[in-house]
């Protein structure tokens, strides 16, 4: 169904919903994520100008680590891992919800041994993500918990 003209879309189960692609998580193909799908379950209106977004992460993989203009608000559908928020590390599992507020660090792993699913709320009109530079990244790896945690 098109989810901007209304009504149901149907999950078959396992955090997969009927007539919706799984695609790639980024789609410039790099280096600096690993394993990641991602799926479109609501495209925006003109009334709610916002994507739905739902991304899984396999068992130890990673999303970029980025920033932003835009926010992100997610919520852990399936499994478990763990996130940076700024210069916080948090385990996440189950119907936690996390806010990306703009310009903050962030990164998702699925690094407890299971596949890490999220839902993410996210505004149609966004910026880019920026990656860190070195510059940033050394000032990321001042903190000792977020040094272990990063991947790039
Ligand atoms: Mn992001």
């Amino acid at each position: 169904m098109d989810t901007r003209l209304g009504g149901v879309l149907q999950t078959v189960g396992n955090c997969r919903w009927a007539g919706v692609d799984v695609m790639p998580y980024k789609e410039d193909g790099g280096t600096h994520f690993r394993t990641i799908s991602r799926q479109l379950l609501f495209p925006g209106t003109e009334a709610m100008p916002m994507e739905w977004r739902y991304f899984e992460v396999e068992a130890d993989g990673y999303s970029t680590l980025e920033r932003h203009g835009h926010v992100h608000v997610v919520m852990v559908l399936a499994g478990a891992g763990r996130v940076l928020v700024g210069d916080a590390v948090t385990e996440i599992g189950v119907h936690d919800v996390v806010h990306i507020p703009p310009m903050t660090w962030h990164q998702f792993r699925a690094d407890r041994g299971d596949r890490l699913g999220f839902l993410c709320l996210v505004a149609v009109d966004r910026d880019r993500p920026q990656r860190p530079t070195d510059e940033d990244l050394a000032g990321l790896r001042a903190n000792p918990a977020v040094a272990e945690f990063v991947r790039v």
